[in-house]
């Protein structure tokens, strides 16, 4: 059925006991080993990096994602599977989806349990990431999860500890794994894919502030004066804060920085229906609202866009473009930042 590259990188699925906690040690092969390979597929294995991934930075995330263009430049290649670490996988596989103009698969999968317990869920995630890599096409980046297969936009960590770890609150899976085959249940509406970034010397920063009851714009300031070029605001409800909040987001982007809308509420879109600090003002004071995406995508569209251009008009089309926004023609990103 295929020839599959694993590109591993860590995660709960390469963990071991470390004495006083789980930490990811182990190599891709010892991760490989413990899965059954589906029939007619090869696997070559790329041991990237072994991390639990809230230890990851822009840097490895920027590492993957050239690892991934650099494994699909061999057409002999049929598609990539990338084991990784649950906490920030929705993260990862959303920067790799933005620029991914490919229709081979990448397929990103991991697991609750480490690699050594002896009712894991690793060795199945593996296998069915092998499968759905060996046997779809043109879907993006996916997960493949406890059996179901999600697109990576949208899709983020549901649970903490249960198996069944990854969802769209917002929207619905793509299909199903079961008895050796992946069944599509849809297509998922992608943009048109982003040019591949260079790696920078040092990425620019984007923060996250959390808005909540009793909040001032202290920490929203405070990421402006540490130097951040990005900022998600996680509101709440569907996109509000307070008027003070919304001063503090006018001078953000009056000074250049991206100001990218979220909630922390769990699903459904951020829309303008408040005034008085609501998404009304944040919006009308230059923040950028996100629609379905959650915090942790949301700063990925951020940075892909920092990263695309230092052009400031630019930089908030290519964010637009990145979170899915229907755009004119006048509101096309640059041809340069987006792939032929
Ligand atoms: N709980 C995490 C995992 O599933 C730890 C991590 O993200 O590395 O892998």
């Amino acid at each position: 059925m295929g020839r599959i590259v694993v590109i591993s990188t860590g995660g709960t699925i390469a963990s071991r006991w470390q004495g006083a906690g789980f930490a990811a040690d182990a190599h891709g092969r010892e991760v490989m080993a413990t899965a059954a390979v589906p029939e007619g597929v090869s696997v070559e294995i790329v041991d990237l990096f072994s991390v639990n991934s809230p230890r990851l930075t822009t840097h490895h995330q920027l590492t993957l994602l050239h690892t991934v263009h650099e494994v699909l430049a061999d057409p002999g290649v049929d598609g990539i599977v990338v084991t990784h670490g649950t906490d920030t996988l929705e993260e990862s596989a959303f920067l790799v989806d933005l620029h991914h103009d490919d229709p081979r698969p990448v397929v990103f999968t991991g697991a609750q349990l480490p690699l050594d317990a002896a009712d894991g869920d690793g060795p199945g995630n593996l296998h069915d990431a092998l499968l759905t890599a060996a046997t779809t096409r043109g879907l993006g980046v996916l997960v493949a999860f406890d059996g179901k297969v999600h697109p990576a936009r949208g899709t983020v960590k549901t649970q903490t500890l249960a198996a069944d770890a990854f969802a769209d609150p917002s929207g619905d899976r793509i299909g199903n794994i079961g008895f050796g085959r992946v069944s599509v249940l849809r297509q998922p509406q992608r943009p048109v894919a982003l040019a591949l970034p260079a790696v920078p010397g040092a990425a620019p920063r984007v923060d996250m502030v959390m808005h909540h009851a009793d909040a001032d714009p202290l920490l929203l300031n405070a990421a402006v004066d540490a130097g951040a070029q990005g900022i998600v605001l996680v509101a709440t409800g569907a996109g509000n804060a307070t008027p003070e909040i919304v001063e503090a987001v006018a001078s953000a982007t009056s000074r250049g920085v991206l100001v990218a809308l979220t909630t922390r509420v769990q699903a459904g879109p951020v829309t303008e229906i408040y005034t008085h600090g609501g998404a009304v003002d944040l919006v009308a004071a230059g923040a950028v609202p996100t629609g379905t995406l959650r915090a942790g995508q949301a700063r990925i569209a951020v940075l892909s866009a920092l990263l695309a251009t230092t052009d400031p008009r630019e930089r908030d089309r290519v964010l637009r473009h990145a979170l899915g926004e229907a755009v004119t023609a006048d509101d096309r990103p640059a041809a340069e930042l987006v792939q032929a």
